[in-house]
């Protein structure tokens, strides 16, 4: 049984799913057997995970004068700030599909050149990339993804 870490393309809720192989994945998806457990949405994805591997600390939030902490603003401008990241990375990383976690696994140990890279992981994957002190972040849905 392989774990993917899934996304929905219509709410961009995360979940992870069960799966006999790849294949069986590809199956249910392509029969309309996967649907997101918030809005029942058949746009189920592998999520696609980026490492922090070679991502210089980007810029702190600038505050200017007062600030109110509006909990949902400051979500909302998390979430701006996530997608502006995960546009950053689609644009200048290097994509390499399954092989994600092989890879950020070599740059973090420095057999390949540290780099950018996004790609598709399984929550197994990255708990073990995580346990390993390397960082990997789902990538949250970009609102030019949604057709
Ligand atoms: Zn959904």
């Amino acid at each position: 049984m392989i774990r993917y870490a899934l996304r929905c393309r219509d709410c961009g809720h995360g979940f992870d799913g069960w799966f006999r192989s790849s294949a069986d994945f590809e199956a249910q998806g392509a029969r309309k057997l996967l649907a997101c457990p918030v809005c029942e949405g058949h746009g189920v994805e592998k999520a696609l995970m980026s490492p922090a591997v070679a991502a210089a600390p980007e810029r702190v939030p600038r505050t200017g004068g007062a600030v109110t902490s509006a909990p949902a603003g400051e979500a909302a401008e998390l979430y701006r700030q996530l997608q502006e990241m995960a546009r950053k990375v689609r644009a200048e990383g290097h994509y390499v599909g399954a092989g994600f976690a092989e890879e950020a696994r070599r740059i973090h140990y420095g057999e390949a050149e540290g780099r950018q890279i996004f790609g598709e992981a399984s929550g197994q994957e990255v708990r073990g990339l995580l346990e390993e002190g390397i960082a990997a972040l789902p990538l949250p849905p970009l609102p030019e993804d949604k057709n």
